[in-house]
């Protein structure tokens, strides 16, 4: 019992300090008044009513409003230098709470945990007397239903800020699409409360989508160095650089968007730069981890910042929301490094072979790791593929890559050296069609003959979907004579069961949100959380488009906003509906015949045709009886309208079009896309 009504203070001071923090007050400012309070409290044993919080509420602090965005960069840097010098007085303070009596160790936002059914009852009680809590939204537009095109709108009061801006690669049955984006919709009618996009790092499945998107709303973007790097080509391209109000943060900044405070915390992912966010609202903490994995000895950079995920675990986090990639592999993710030992062995065992590595552009350490076994061996490297040099160049130039002088060399520059002397870098680890490695194993790249000669290293493992053209890749390389290695030499960036367990009992939220994956995948990590204690009701497997409604007093999917997917097919954002998909559809699975001829305006008499070709349906030359067949059928077709005295031109189109569907599905069993043609002469 003594507990409970422990805690509850708590979680007051809590609400109370954060009122005087939006007020501007230092920490140690707020000190004072909580322990000036602490004395009133002593004598009055009252709640917050009437206490030195409230009347602070009335004080204007001059001079300490909330900092634009423009001057972000000082002012975010000089409050985390601030922050982190107040940590070890308030930490001891924060010790003495968080240990109960009984030496047992919660943080606020389990509470629920310990309490018997009685607590609960008298919380209940409690709750219906005094003001609801504030509450937060999360609305994730995109990202639940698949591995891409993540984006989450944060939303409190009039302001919302949005995580990540990713794309989706297309499905099987999208022809000729080049990739998916969210829609946007209700970002656009909520323009006004938009304050920034906060970009966790950048792959494509959370940046991608940015250009199209930041078209419609032209919001600041915030991200660490590498990301805005990435994402700063990307806007080039699109000619948006100029117009598009971008910040680079460092981790530990925290930045201010409305009623949000967003704190960059460092993560290890399969790039550099990769960030967790602590978003912080007046109705409490909310950590998204990004993409990320647990790695003590990462090639580039310092281990994952586990000491700040504790630190928010012991202020109180509200919700959890967790990269759930690889909630369905039991134990750790191994290290970048353990992916080195493998490159050093491979380099060791084909010492007198060309290699040629295909890996992930984007995946910066791998190819640090590669280079310097190219360095270390002897070896000049080519890097091959649109996207690997555009990042290459963009990591040398940010001071996160580091290339060794002379061992960079110009692919025209290959044959001067012995192919054992050689290392190539490139693009393709998906079988993706139009990479450098799918052209090489054609045998249709200009500058790369493969052979016997060639030891192909796969660094990377095929994203679900892939693995069919991954194989086709690996059989064509193979029967040009080459030695293809694909077992062992990646290291996946997301992180398995063990992690996804230190990092819910690091931050110890109340409220568990599983992100990142397909169901099954997000089903895994909920069943993680049930094996850490989670209660069902307090893990929310949402939907794109769900409204979660969060705060201290519960959890509730409220409403839903219009979602979908946004086609890009070229130039074209949009523009390719349902309509479009489905006669894509048919024409690639059927073909299309289209049937021609001419009319005399004045006589209604036929001049020529009926001329019949078609494309994808039969080949013509082997099935001259089919179309002398459909032929009459057309012709018969044609003469029955003019007999009938018919002298609308889509009534013809029409019975020549069902004649045509029925005569080539009794001979063929298929439903070509018909397509009458009437020339007037
Ligand atoms: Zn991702
Ligand atoms: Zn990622």
């Amino acid at each position: 019992m003594k507990k409970s009504i422990f805690k509850k203070k708590e979680i007051k001071k809590d609400a109370a300090r954060r009122e005087l923090k939006k007020q501007g007050y230092k920490k140690k400012e707020i000190r004072k008044i909580e322990a000036a309070d602490k004395k009133n409290g002593a004598k009055k044993k009252t709640s917050l009513k009437g206490s030195a919080y409230n009347k602070s509420t009335e004080t204007e602090v001059p001079g300490k409003n909330k900092v634009g965005s423009k001057q972000l960069s000082e002012t975010a840097s000089k409050r985390i230098r601030s922050d982190r010098s107040g940590k070890t007085a308030e930490k001891n303070d924060r010790n003495k709470r968080t240990k109960t009596s009984a030496g047992r160790y919660t943080a606020p936002g389990r509470r629920e945990k310990i309490f018997g059914r009685g607590d609960r009852l008298k919380k209940d009680h409690e709750k219906m007397n005094r003001e609801p809590a504030p509450s937060v939204r999360i609305i994730p537009l995109g990202g639940l239903e698949q591995i891409g095109m993540n984006i989450t709108a944060f939303e409190f009061g009039d302001s919302i800020v949005v995580v990540d801006c990713g794309l989706a690669f297309p499905e099987d049955d999208m022809f000729g699409i080049d990739l998916v984006i969210p829609d946007t919709t209700y970002l656009e009618e909520n323009i006004d409360k938009v304050k920034g996009f906060v970009i966790t790092h950048g792959h494509e499945d959370h940046i991608g989508a940015l250009p199209y998107v930041l078209k419609k709303i032209n919001v600041p973007v915030y991200g660490t160095r590498l990301t805005m790097g990435i994402i700063e080509n990307k806007l080039r391209e699109h000619n948006l650089l100029e117009i598009t109000e971008r910040h680079v943060v460092s981790f530990g900044d925290i930045v201010e968007l409305g009623e949000f405070d967003v704190e960059f915390i460092k993560t290890n992912h399969s790039i550099v730069d990769a960030a967790a966010l602590a978003i912080k609202s007046p109705a409490g903490t909310i950590v998204h981890t990004g993409d990320f994995k647990v790695d003590f000895t990462p090639v580039y950079g310092d281990a994952i910042d586990l000491q700040r995920f504790a630190e928010l675990g012991n202020e109180g986090v509200l919700a959890l929301m967790c990269d759930s990639t690889n909630s369905e592999h039991p134990g750790h993710t191994p290290s970048e490094k353990a992916v080195g030992r493998h490159i050093d062995q491979i380099f060791r065992d084909h010492a007198d072979t060309r290699i040629i590595v295909a890996t992930f552009a984007s995946n910066v350490d791998r190819v640090q790791q590669i280079i310097n076994h190219a360095y270390k061996y002897g070896r000049k490297v080519v890097v091959e593929g649109r996207s690997m040099v555009n990042i290459i160049e963009t990591a040398t130039n940010l001071d996160v890559l580091n290339v060794p002088d002379n061992t960079l060399i110009d692919i025209d520059q290959l044959r001067n050296y012995p192919g054992e002397k050689t290392v190539i870098i490139t693009t393709g680890s998906q079988g993706e069609s139009m990479a450098a490695l799918s052209r090489m194993a054609d045998g249709m790249h200009r500058k790369v003959t493969i052979g016997p000669n060639d030891t192909v290293v796969f660094s990377s493992s095929p994203i679900p979907g892939n693995e069919k053209a991954v194989t086709s890749v690996i059989n064509k390389l193979l029967l040009k004579g080459a030695d293809v290695i694909s077992q062992d030499v990646h290291a996946s960036g997301h992180p398995c069961q063990e992690d996804v367990k230190l990092i819910y009992h690091l931050v110890q939220p109340r409220y568990a949100i599983p992100v990142h994956g397909e169901f099954r995948h997000l089903k895994a990590q909920a069943k993680i959380a049930r094996s850490l204690g989670y209660e069902k009701e307090d893990i929310f497997i949402l939907r794109s488009g769900d409204v979660l409604e969060l705060s201290e007093d519960g959890a509730a999917v409220r409403e839903k906003v219009q979602v979908g997917n946004i086609l890009v097919d070229g130039l074209g954002v949009g523009d390719v509906g349902n309509v479009v998909l489905r006669d894509r559809q048919h024409l690639a699975e059927d073909g299309i015949v289209i049937v021609a001829f001419a009319f005399d305006a004045q006589t209604c008499e036929l001049l020529s045709g009926p001329e019949i070709t078609s494309r994808g349906f039969v080949y013509v030359k082997e099935a001259d009886d089919l179309m002398t067949g459909a032929g009459a059928v057309a012709e018969e077709a044609i003469y029955r309208c003019i007999e009938n005295g018919v002298t609308d031109w889509n009534r013809y189109k029409n019975v020549v079009k069902d004649g045509l569907s029925d005569f080539f599905w009794k001979k063929t069993q298929r439903r070509p896309v018909i397509l009458p043609m009437i020339l007037e002469v």
